[in-house]
């Protein structure tokens, strides 16, 4: 479904078999398995204009992760500016067995909060996965795509949303990278519901975008963002981020204990 601008960003000599390894799940099953990695979110989103992604991305990565749902969670979403009716949307969305909603301001277009202005049934989305327990990951920070709206890269209205749904599991992901980072990292000590996710930040600078990295152990998650651009290897980015030497006790719980609370 990549827009024929966006595709050679992902699809390039940097990332050598990516087209192999997303081919089937066996594939990215024996791809976690070389770089160490137990399970790993499959993320997707609805995003026609910047993306290309349409709303099928659900059945198909629902679909995807099928039969493997112990290591791969689904993660789709529902794009309030192209759904008529977005509560018949987001549970048909979550009863494919999507394990994680992804909200992507940048590429999708709204704000986090826009339910407090003009766009009143992205309530519904965070309503519906509150109801049910599933967690929702925001995108945070800038993106390099051709025609993503950095006007949506800040965090800051992800703090309506805690306040209004006290019980929805929020993670913000890329900690707000590379100029939100003091945003991203009040709102996780701000609100007891709030996570933040540390993909898509080179580890070797993880400590100058995320300085309150070990406070927060307890409420950061590892990723890395792969195959999105300049993120070559998974196992590499494990081995740069140990290399930081936080500890036995702050890479345990980065890198699997706060991961396995949150997703079971
Ligand atoms: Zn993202």
């Amino acid at each position: 479904m990549l827009k024929a601008e966006v595709r050679p960003m992902i699809d390039d000599a940097a990332h050598a078999g990516v087209r192999d390894i997303l081919a089937t799940a066996d594939n990215v099953l024996r791809f976690l398995d070389e770089s160490g990695v137990e399970r790993a979110c499959c993320i997707n989103y609805v995003s026609p204009d910047v993306m290309g992604f349409t709303r099928e991305v659900n059945d198909w990565v629902a679909s995807f992760t099928k039969g493997h749902r112990d290591r791969l969670v689904a993660v789709g979403s529902v794009n309030p500016l192209h759904e008529k009716d977005v509560r018949s949307e987001i549970r048909r969305v979550l009863d494919l067995g999507i394990g994680m909603i992804k909200v992507h301001p940048p590429h999708q277009l709204y704000t986090p909060n826009a339910y407090r202005d003009d766009l009143p049934q992205v309530a519904e989305i965070y309503r519906e996965c509150e109801q049910r327990s599933i967690p929702i990951m925001f995108h945070t920070g800038t993106s390099i795509f051709p025609k993503a709206r950095n006007v949506f890269a800040d965090p800051m209205p992800i703090d309506d949303v805690a306040i209004d749904f006290p019980k929805l599991t929020i993670i913000i992901a890329h900690a707000g990278r590379p100029l939100y980072g003091e945003t991203a990292q009040f709102l996780v000590r701000r609100h007891p519901n709030v996570f933040v996710d540390l993909s898509g930040i080179p580890p070797k600078a993880l400590l100058k975008y995320v300085p309150r990295l070990t406070d927060l152990a307890d409420k950061a998650l590892w990723g890395t963002d792969w195959p999105s651009p300049g993120v070559t290897s998974i196992r590499k980015n494990v081995e740069e981020f140990r290399a930081l030497g936080l500890g036995a006790d702050v890479e345990r719980k980065i890198l699997w204990d706060n991961a396995s609370r949150l997703f079971g």
